[in-house]
């Protein structure tokens, strides 16, 4: 269930206490799901790529880490914001000065169908954070009024809508924009200003982009400029396709020595296993690291900035193996994992989605290896039946093109 929150709070985040309070006085009371898994990651530095449906809180998602990570000292800026419209630049800008309320930040705004002049003269006075569109922002970038050779966040909201000029009405969350063709947005005459925008960036640069639809262009635009992109997919639309599932039979007692040939016979990129129980992480970790192959581990009762530190060292590939419960995957695809090993199988048929399957837009090839005792014998059955899938045994030799 996306709506669904994993029960964090925005304490939970070590945020600046003048942040938390104008969170707080603009009635957030706990984070969105979006939010709960956005904020942490967008906090150790990571680009993101989100989707989420409208109205669910993606603004604040991006406000949030941007807002905390500017230095008010430091008169340049720091964050820019592109949106597709003027309506959209002035909404957000207005979250965050509401978000932002104590904390010194100079908040501006520059789109297009404004005064140029006057642009100018407002960036001769300090400026943090800057929201607008991208034909603008390029415009005074290129005329060296704009500096962004210490702007080190780029947030991209609804990027599909780049291009679009509607001109008409705030953004009604929910409402589907007549004309608004999925596949020509992020369309070819804005593409090039935001590539240019992006070279004026520090090499250092993170990028954040939410958006409720993802076209091709897209997935063009993350595979060139995002580096290892944590990938939110909160539409639950996770599909098995271009993954192939494999179970092997085993007795409870060998399932460590099955984990160590499969450690031997499989080419992995990077692993994700699971177990069903907090100690059984532990244990297992201990027993793979004992096995002479490095691995790390999350469960739910480590502390979150713990977990948050370990997962993105995971990302950033210190290391080839993660065992974990449920946590922290959801709906969360990590590009270099090839492999997912249930050294505990799922009881359920969503929780083996939420493991094994991935976004398919971004879709990538994957092999699933499923543990499975005598006791899982029905739960296997019941779960490929539910998800229309096929889990076959395990042959002795898999074709390394399939993953
Ligand atoms: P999206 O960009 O995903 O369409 P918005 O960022 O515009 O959604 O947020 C939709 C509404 O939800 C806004 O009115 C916003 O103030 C509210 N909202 C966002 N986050 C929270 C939260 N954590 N608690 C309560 N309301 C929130
Ligand atoms: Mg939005």
């Amino acid at each position: 269930d996306v709506t669904a929150t994993k029960g964090n709070e925005f304490e939970d985040y070590f945020l600046k206490r003048e942040l938390l309070m104008g969170i707080y006085e603009k009635g957030f009371e706990s984070p969105s799901p979006i939010q709960e898994e956005s904020i942490p990651i967008a906090l150790t530095g990571s680009d993101i790529l989100a989707r989420a449906k409208n109205g669910t809180g993606k603004t604040a998602a991006f406000c949030i880490p941007s807002l905390e990570k500017i230095d008010p000292d430091i008169n340049v800026i720091q964050v820019v914001m592109l949106v597709p419209t003027r309506e959209l630049a002035l909404q957000t800008s207005q979250v965050c000065k509401e978000l932002g309320k104590h904390l010194k930040i100079q908040v501006m705004v520059s789109t297009g169908g404004t005064s140029l002049k006057d642009d100018i003269m407002r960036l001769y006075q300090p400026v943090h954070l800057l929201v607008g569109t991208p034909g603008r922002i390029l415009d005074l970038t290129k005329k060296g009024i704009c500096v962004l050779k210490d702007c080190s966040v780029l947030v991209m909201d609804e990027p599909c809508w780049f291009g679009r000029v509607f001109g008409f009405g705030p953004v009604v969350s929910g409402t589907a924009w007549p004309f608004c063709k999925a596949d020509k947005l992020l369309s070819p005459e804005f593409q090039p200003s935001i590539e240019q925008l992006i070279s004026f960036l520090p090499p250092t640069r993170q990028i954040l982009m939410f958006s409720a639809t993802f076209p091709v262009t897209v997935k063009y635009f993350k595979d060139k400029y995002l580096r290892r992109p944590y990938v939110i997919n909160l539409m639950d639309e996770l599909t098995l396709k271009g993954i192939t599932q494999f179970y092997a039979f085993v007795e409870e007692r060998q399932k460590v020595h099955c984990l160590n040939t499969l450690f031997s016979k499989l080419q992995i990129n990077q692993s994700i296993i699971f177990c069903n129980s907090v100690n059984r992480v532990e244990l297992l970790a201990k027993k793979i690291t004992e096995l002479g192959y490095s691995c790390f581990y999350i469960h739910a009762k480590m502390l979150q900035d713990h977990r948050n530190r370990v997962f993105h060292d995971f990302r950033n590939g210190a290391c080839r193996n993660l065992v974990c419960t449920d946590l922290f995957t959801r709906g969360i695809d990590i590009q270099a994992v090839n492999v997912v090993i249930n050294f505990d199988f799922p009881k359920n048929a969503e929780t083996y989605l939420h493991r094994v399957g991935r976004s398919g837009r971004f879709g990538h090839l994957g092999l699933a290896v499923n543990l499975i005792t005598y006791e899982d014998r029905f739960n296997l059955y019941r779960i490929e039946q539910e998800l229309g899938t096929e889990i076959k045994q395990i042959p002795p030799q898999i074709d390394q093109a399939i993953y």
